[in-house]
């Protein structure tokens, strides 16, 4: 059994990784239980296979906030206009739901360097700065998990492919002036944040951005960034609200854009050797199933890489 384990996609995912939050609020916590249940639903996954994260220590979230910002949001004392900015209504549940994530993506990335290859099914809080919580980003998973990793000696040189509709914002501002951290982000120009930071490579496209302008944008930079910046590690933000059904997205992909680019991202890092760590980032939408299924194809296609190129 343990050989058969060993040949198929490591995958992360906690019970926890979903809180109840007040009736018709517009964030869609719900995803992450039911892309897990999709997964296994679909025959994509078995249980097997899922890896449990456990909550980091709080001196590795302090790897990128500051010890104020965690100490008051972890006790719930931070100020209305900070917990507004997050979007977010607090309770301790929520509070652990957040570790627990960030664990997540610690451990999806540890997996990703022994395996190749390695999916979480949440993460991607790419507007958390270091004081501060923004756009329902608490504390910066893939920040956290790039300077964990780097702690423990795994990694030098990793690079952040954000590929969410909104720009990577703290992570840039996170690894401005870190040369060990290559942050490319591609993003809506017109969408939120309305004050973009400066990530190492920003690719802002224009509002209604098609399949196959957009996969022939990415195929431009991915490679040529892959030998330039020649990383330990990928660490891969797969938001899907460049969905033409996203709520808050302004691009247009289609389901199979966004397959198309799961296998564009995910092939061309592992048929050059380089280790890809997947969070599945933002997605926003009130059909919850079409949502869930949109996320499910970082998965799908993850799964099928694995397989072709037995890792
Ligand atoms: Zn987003």
């Amino acid at each position: 059994m343990g050989g058969l384990i060993s040949m198929e996609l490591p995958l992360v995912y906690h019970p926890g990784y979903v809180v109840s939050l007040p009736e018709g609020h517009r964030f869609p916590m719900l995803k992450f239980r039911q892309l897990y249940e999709l997964l296994l639903a679909d025959g994509v996954a078995h249980p097997e296979q899922f890896h449990t994260p456990e909550l980091p220590p709080q001196e590795w979230i302090e790897l990128v906030h500051t010890p104020d910002y965690v100490q008051a949001y972890c006790e719930g004392t931070l100020d209305a206009k900070a917990q507004r900015r997050i979007g977010l209504p607090w309770s301790p549940a929520l509070v652990s739901r957040t570790c627990t994530a960030v664990g997540g993506t610690i451990l999806t990335a540890q997996l990703a360097l022994n395996h190749g290859l390695a999916c979480n099914t949440a993460g991607g809080t790419h507007h958390a700065f270091p004081g501060y919580g923004s756009g329902f980003c608490i504390f910066n998973d893939l920040a956290i998990a790039a300077r964990v990793l780097q702690q423990l000696g795994l990694v030098h040189k990793i690079l952040i492919v954000d590929l969410d509709v909104h720009q990577g914002d703290g992570t840039a501002f996170i690894f401005e002036n870190d040369p060990s951290v290559f942050t490319f982000s591609m993003h809506c120009e017109v969408n939120f944040p309305g004050t973009k930071q400066k990530s190492d490579l920003d690719v802002p496209l224009t509002a209604g951005m098609e399949d196959d302008v957009y996969l022939q944008t990415l195929a431009k930079y991915l490679i040529h960034l892959l030998s330039d910046v020649k990383p330990d590690l990928v660490l891969y933000d797969a938001g899907v609200d460049p969905h033409i059904g996203d709520r808050l997205g302004k691009l247009a992909l289609t389901d199979t854009g966004i397959f198309r680019r799961e296998m564009q991202v995910l092939s061309t890092c592992v048929a050059a050797e380089y280790p890809i760590a997947c969070v599945i980032g933002g997605g926003y939408a009130d059909d919850l199933k079409g949502l869930v299924y949109r996320h499910s194809l970082l998965h799908r296609a993850a799964s099928e890489v694995y397989c072709q190129y037995r890792l």
